[in-house]
């Protein structure tokens, strides 16, 4: 796929979600444009860092690229997701996107957000029209935040926890906080103390633990191990989950899937196991779809911890 059709689309999937199930993924930034610069980012580094609220993508051509894509699918995706390359909360139409996205599918409306704007009331109101919100808390000191987060200038974790609370109070809908642990960065006890406090006073619904496993914007950062995982989110004061691996779920038109293992793996480097699992494929044909996209250069492998992951050229 060249850079041109790249940049044009918007939409990706459905692919099958460690969280969502099966979720069709929106993406409103190009190029990548986030308010954070993560070391774990699977996404590479931030292109465009900036807090300032703008209109990235033209959200009258992102819906009608998603209803195109709902058209081709023969029943709806569990959820329809805004992600992608970047904070969506950045993106001006928020809320008209969400408002537009109800009317077009009955697929519940989720967005994956790092929080970073929720201090800010019209940010609080638009996401407040999804059903399932997923923010990213890692850290409650600013020099971890800072250290791991990278954030842009003038951002304050403080301003996000109090902009949680708020929205916590004002959303009706599932609120899951998410919480990457990064070995030696924010897993020393004082750091999981002061975040269990603050999911304490968020109180979301749940909390979902995540490590990196995905190879990272920066190299030589270290997951925290499985067991470990577990340990910490058994001592969180409101359920908390390791998250799993994705239960795969088959999608029909064979002929377009070659596409979408592109542009899903662009966004998100992909195992074997999880190019199988979106395409309904058994190993063997999984592998030679594979091979076919490596000789013809649209994927590259990247070895990472014990497991070979796929990106999208
Ligand atoms: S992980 Fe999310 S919040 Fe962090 S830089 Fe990447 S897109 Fe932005």
């Amino acid at each position: 796929m060249s850079p041109a059709q790249s940049a044009e689309q918007a939409v990706f999937g459905p692919v099958p979600s460690r969280r969502l199930g099966l979720s069709l993924g929106v993406d409103l930034l190009w190029p990548k444009t986030c308010t954070l610069d993560c070391l774990y980012c699977e996404l590479g580094l931030t292109t465009r860092l900036t807090r300032e609220r703008g209109r990235f993508r033209d959200a009258g051509q992102v819906l009608a690229q998603v209803e195109g894509r709902l058209a081709e699918l023969a029943s709806p995706p569990d959820f329809i997701t805004l992600a992608g390359s970047g904070e969506p909360s950045l993106h001006l139409d928020l809320g008209l996107v969400l408002s537009r996205l109800r009317d077009l599918s009955p697929a519940r409306l989720a967005v994956l957000t790092n929080a970073t704007l929720v201090g800010d009331a019209q940010v609080r109101d638009e996401l407040c029209l999804a059903d399932l919100l997923v923010p990213s808390l890692d850290a409650v000191s600013p020099e971890v935040f800072r250290r791991l987060n990278r954030p842009v200038p003038g951002l304050k974790v403080d301003d996000m926890i109090e902009g949680l609370k708020a929205l916590r109070r004002q959303f009706s809908g599932q609120m899951w906080l998410e919480i990457l642990l990064v070995a030696g960065i924010n897993d020393s006890p004082r750091e999981l103390d002061r975040l269990m406090a603050a999911v304490r006073a968020i109180a979301p619904d749940k909390v979902q633990i995540n490590t990196v496993v995905r190879p990272p914007a920066v190299a030589g950062i270290r997951p925290v191990e499985h067991g470990r995982l577990k340990e910490i989110a058994a001592g969180f004061p409101v359920p908390a989950e390791v998250i799993a691996p994705p239960r795969g779920q088959a999608l029909g038109g064979r002929g377009a899937l070659a596409d979408q293992v592109v542009e899903m793996t662009r966004r998100r480097p992909c195992t074997r196991g999880d190019i199988a699992a979106m395409g309904g494929l058994n190993p063997q044909e999984a592998q030679r779809l594979l091979e076919d996209l490596l000789s013809q250069g649209r994927l590259r492998a990247e070895p990472y911890g014990e497991e070979v992951f796929y990106r999208g050229l």
